[in-house]
């Protein structure tokens, strides 16, 4: 049988559907493969293998008495492996979200997200590295130390699903669960060379989800083809009653058409993001993938989006100040790790002081100061009036346009250590991603070519509210015509 590994979600599950192998057969040929591989990745924070082997053989019986009965099968995913980021809950899993304040945090219920997978019948193999808190975008901000790009060990994955991204392109899981607060899945999906979702704010519960920047954050997935991460999108999306900002509208049964063809599309090219201090490779990858769209019938037209400069230091007000606001519960007394004294002074400044890294602190401080009286109006108030203006830019490019396209980085996967000692260096990575998080819009990446180094160049996407579906078909049609996203790595 050929390698189980190299096979699409929607090619696994059909094969278990029909009975081809098992689930344990899948679930130990996904197993062996991280034994090979992870020692050179760090790719996991935590690795469930009989957690996982026992979920396998539990599905394999339900399968099996499910063919016995004629019953139809009521699993759409069954015996998925597939894994998940450290910031969302798994019931029995700790969730430590990169940080030695949570390292032993075991939560006792599932994100909802996770719950509606679970449900569908997938196997979750562990728990995936990130930057502390989500905070980062490489993946060096781990507690748990860096994982490793799979395209060469010397690269960052990207941040801050970076343990996600490696993992699935590395083929040590099908597809995996993310977050994205300002670019956290499609930046590292960019750099891995796959496909990855950041939903509509609201399209998918955040229930479950530890949370950075509430009004930013969103759950999503990472996987090799648009039509995988769909598969999973579709059955976490919808209403929860368990998070209030989850959006009550119905959630459409997505159909990819194989047709390659997109008449009638409107792309809009944004001119701001393209130009100086992008790597030159990146701007042609992502103009040679716009002249694909077009060979497939999209009209291509030029937008502008004139506060994209804003979105950086606005997202940099924001997100910590919400993060500072979220971060406080975690004190050693209501939640976290606690370092033992006879002063509970000494408690909450020990604590902090030695279980939270140094960027989780530099956001509480900054997000501290931009809240504080006096400064309050001057920082948050003012960065909440430019968001609002950065949402209106999508408005009204969207009124010419049914999508965006543009790149997801201004660059490809940077060395280990070249940023680590300058954030704003670091911060500066996320100028392409974070606006389509300022406005809560959803944007879908994709890999569109390679570098000279060989290391994956990415575009994204990014849509009017709740048009996943027209980001997944136009993604779809891309696909079905180039196959950037099923060059393997050993090829
Ligand atoms: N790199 C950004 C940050 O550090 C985005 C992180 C994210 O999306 N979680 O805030």
């Amino acid at each position: 049988m050929d390698d189980l590994t190299n096979l699409t979600v929607c090619e696994t599950v059909e094969a278990v559907k029909r009975g081809e192998f098992s689930c344990r057969e899948l679930v130990e040929a996904y197993l062996d493969r991280i034994d090979r591989l992870e020692t050179q990745l760090n790719a996991f924070i935590s690795l469930m293998p009989e957690l996982a082997l026992a979920q396998a053989d539990k599905i394999d019986r339900t399968l099996w008495s499910r063919r016995k009965s004629g019953d139809p099968l009521a699993l759409p995913l069954a015996g998925l492996p597939i894994a998940v980021k450290d910031v969302l809950c798994v019931e029995n899993m700790r969730c430590t979200c990169g940080s030695r304040m949570l390292e032993n945090y075991v939560p006792p219920f599932n994100a909802t997200c996770v719950q509606r997978l679970l449900e569908a019948g997938v196997v979750i193999l562990g728990k995936t590295n990130t930057d502390e808190f989500a905070m980062g975008s490489s993946t060096e901000n781990s507690a748990f130390g860096v994982t490793h790009n799979p395209w060469n060990l010397e690269r960052v994955p990207g941040g801050s699903s970076g343990g996600s991204a490696a993992a699935v392109a590395a083929h040590m899981v099908t597809a995996a669960l993310g977050t994205d607060t300002g670019g956290s899945i499609r930046q590292p999906a960019s750099f891995c060379g796959i496909t990855g979702i950041k939903p509509t704010y609201g399209r998918i519960s955040r229930y479950g989800l530890v949370a950075y920047g509430s009004s930013l954050d969103t759950p999503g997935v990472l996987g090799h083809t648009a039509a995988d991460v769909c598969a999973l999108f579709g059955l976490m999306a919808g209403y929860d009653p368990l998070d209030s900002t989850s959006s009550q509208r119905a959630v459409p049964k997505i159909h990819l058409d194989d047709q390659a063809e997109l008449p009638h599309l409107r792309i809009g090219v944004p001119k701001e993001y393209f130009g100086a201090g992008i790597q030159p490779e990146v701007e042609r990858g992502v103009h040679q993938a716009i002249e694909t769209f077009e060979s497939l019938g999209a009209e291509i037209i030029t937008v502008s989006l004139p506060h994209t400069e804003y979105a950086l230091p606005v997202y940099y007000l924001i997100a910590p100040a919400e993060a500072s606001a979220n971060l406080a519960r975690y004190d050693g007394i209501r939640y976290g790790s606690r370092v033992a004294d006879n002063d509970i002074g000494e408690i909450f400044r020990r604590t902090r002081g030695e279980k939270l890294g140094a960027e989780v602190k530099r956001r509480i401080m900054l997000g501290t100061y931009a809240l504080s009286a006096g400064y309050y109006e001057a920082y948050y108030g003012q960065a909440q009036r430019v968001r609002t203006l950065i949402k209106r830019d999508f408005d009204q490019a969207f009124e010419q346009a049914d999508m965006i396209a543009a790149p997801v980085s201004p660059t490809t996967a940077f060395p280990i250590g070249v940023h680590t000692d300058d954030p704003l260096a670091m911060y500066l990575e996320d100028i392409f991603t974070l606006p389509a998080n300022l406005a809560g819009v959803p944007a879908l990446a994709f890999p569109v070519g390679f570098d000279a180094d060989r290391l994956p160049i990415g575009m994204q996407l990014i849509g009017p509210h709740f048009t996943e579906e027209m980001l997944f078909s136009a993604t779809h049609a891309y696909q079905q015509v180039t196959d950037w996203h099923m060059i393997n790595l050993s090829e």
